[in-house]
């Protein structure tokens, strides 16, 4: 059993309320084996659709030590939200035994390996985002979308 970003399999779950994340590889894997969705970011309260979001300054490590902030398109602080979801998937993880993450690419939350650098310009920078972050730090293997 392994955790999925819930929009990887279609879910309207995304900020923009559409489909558009869903990964057929993602879909054809939850036919022949169970995989759990998470949507942190619904976790921790947010609304769906939603104003777009992006890490300010850092990385989702840095989110969860408190050295920076996650903030939406409008100016508002979402961190708070972030991080609750990021701690509700990890309570998922933990009461189902799961040790597997199949992660959405470049999502403040569900991102691995690179997220949006804070500018709302499409710019790319190294780092996890924050629920990826919070899950590796307690052992589980993150596995990117495109690994699939
Ligand atoms: Fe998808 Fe994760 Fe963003 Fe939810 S928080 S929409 S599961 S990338």
């Amino acid at each position: 059993m392994r955790l999925v970003s819930a929009c990887l399999l279609g879910i309207r779950c995304a900020w923009s309320g559409d489909d558009k994340c869903k990964n057929e590889r993602a879909i054809e894997l939850s036919r022949v084996e169970p995989l759990i969705p998470v949507c942190p970011e619904q976790s921790g309260g947010l609304p769906t659709p939603r104003a777009p979001q992006e890490i300010q300054g850092g990385t989702g490590e840095d989110v969860l030590n408190g050295k920076c902030k996650v903030m939406n398109k409008d100016g508002e602080d979402v961190t708070r939200e972030f991080v609750k979801g990021a701690e509700e998937t990890l309570k998922i993880a933990w009461q189902l035994n799961i040790k597997e993450f199949i992660a959405k690419s470049g999502s403040p939350s569900c991102g691995c390996g690179q997220i949006y650098d804070g500018s709302f310009s499409g710019r790319l920078i190294d780092g996890d985002g924050v629920t990826t972050a919070l899950l590796r730090r307690n052992g589980i293997r993150i596995i990117p979308e495109e690994d699939l």
